[in-house]
């Protein structure tokens, strides 16, 4: 079955989206007009079923609407299969990428199972494979998915583009004098090995609604050129990425600033941010950062949001910062289990203000908004619902928080109807 996801229509906002083929990878529909979808890819040595298993439900419970594994060794081919199980036995079905580099073609022929079990395959046309074997091992992989009826992405990288064809573009821009910079040829270098492999797909067998195309490459006005350019040549849907992004507030602004201009100029019908985690770190970052782009520039909607005001010297104590984070992370806990109870709930607007300056008329502004005592006001706490003031808290930050909270609980019981529920057996 298809599953719907729930986006709004591009155009209110940004430019439209550019038309594309819908290709379906797994229930997801993927372009042609559908809902931006996230994606995210585990961290996890694929071979090791059990770790694969529990990062690929986490990712999904946090968003992520398709999950990518690298598939690099037989052993993690041969995981694969049960991987799929596991989760569709847990009642998680994230339709699943592969991620094959170099010896995609021995993997997908040796282990026919793991063709079966992936939603679909990631092919690297720079890394499969060197002069006329590069063809015949991209086609291998081609003609496997037409067999197994499965799409592909065909991700170039700016980092593993190929180099053949970077040597042919530079030796021409030398011979013709067309006075390119070397950052211009790879960016048309990446564009066009993007379209060549597409070529190659089309003629061995598989449909234009079975192709995604990909050119990530590390830096942000690259990135903008290079779709700009792609979006301009093709009607494949494309999967946005900032690739090697790197670590927190480094990784997320670089990835907001380009993937942003581009999703508002109406291009990508997927996106993933490549965060880099700090050591033990948690994946579901990535994931949380992808939701959140995608809500600033309203083009979904999956968690309710918290309006908090960065606190001034107005505001005397962390109390509102606490709450502010208090309350962010609820939602994040319980939205596995809202979303999947009330219908609606992820278009809930919070604020958690620190004074009365601007406390009240954002509350008012929210479904449910709080307003903290600024230096020398009163010890008192404003509550606005839908736009009216409903009650003055009191009390501990601890008595706050737990009111607040409670607030919350009692406004989504009675505001978004409950949803059927599913029953297993
Ligand atoms: S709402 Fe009050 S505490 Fe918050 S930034 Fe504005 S003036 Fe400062």
């Amino acid at each position: 079955m298809l599953t719907q996801i729930k986006g709004t229509d591009a155009a209110a906002a940004g430019r439209p989206r550019r038309k594309t083929f819908g290709v379906r990878v797994g229930h997801v529909m993927v372009g042609g007009g559908a809902p931006i979808v996230v994606q995210s890819m585990t961290n996890t040595d694929t071979a090791d079923v059990a770790t694969t298993f529990k990062q690929t439900v986490e990712l999904a419970e946090a968003g992520s609407e398709i999950v990518r594994w690298t598939v690099n060794v037989p052993e993690a081919a041969a995981a694969v299969p049960e991987i799929k199980k596991r989760m569709l036995d847990a009642g998680c079905d994230a339709p699943i990428i592969g991620d094959f580099h170099y010896n995609g073609h021995v993997l997908l022929t040796k282990y026919p199972e793991c063709a079966k079990a992936l939603d679909k395959y990631r092919i690297n046309p720079g890394n499969v494979g060197a002069g006329q074997r590069r063809d015949e091992q991209f086609s291998t992989i081609c003609k496997i998915a037409r067999d197994n009826g499965k799409p592909v992405r065909i991700g170039v990288n700016g980092g593993s583009l190929n180099q053949e064809l970077v040597m042919h573009k530079m030796q021409e821009n030398t011979d013709k004098n067309l006075g390119k910079e070397s950052e211009e040829i790879i960016n048309d270098c990446m564009v066009l090995s993007a379209l060549q492999s597409t070529e190659l797909a089309l003629e061995c067998g598989l449909r234009h609604d079975q192709i995604i195309i990909s050119c990530k490459t590390s830096r942000p006005r690259d990135l903008i050129t290079v779709y700009r350019d792609l979006s301009a040549k093709t009607e494949q849907p494309l999967h946005l990425g900032l690739t090697e992004a790197g670590m927190g507030m480094k990784g997320q602004i670089w990835s907001a600033a380009s993937l942003g201009v581009l999703l508002y100029e109406g291009i990508g019908d997927t996106i993933r941010i490549s965060l880099t985690p700090k050591p033990g770190g948690d994946r579901r970052e990535e994931v949380y950062a992808a939701c959140e782009l995608l809500q600033a520039l309203g083009l979904r909607s999956f968690s309710p949001s918290v309006t908090a005001c960065p606190g001034c010297g107005r505001t005397t104590s962390t109390t509102f910062q606490e709450l502010a984070e208090r309350i962010q992370n609820y939602i994040r806990d319980s939205m596995p289990v809202w979303k999947t109870q009330y219908d609606g709930v992820e278009t809930m607007t919070l604020a958690v203000m620190g004074c009365i300056v601007n406390g009240p008329g954002e509350s008012k502004a929210a479904n449910i908004g709080i307003s903290l005592p600024g230096t020398g006001e009163a010890p008192r706490c404003p509550i606005y619902i839908d736009g009216k003031k409903d009650v003055t808290l009191e009390g501990t930050y601890d008595e706050l928080a737990a009111a607040f909270q409670s607030l919350v609980d009692n406004y989504i019981e009675k505001k978004y109807p409950r949803k059927p529920q599913e029953v297993r057996v």
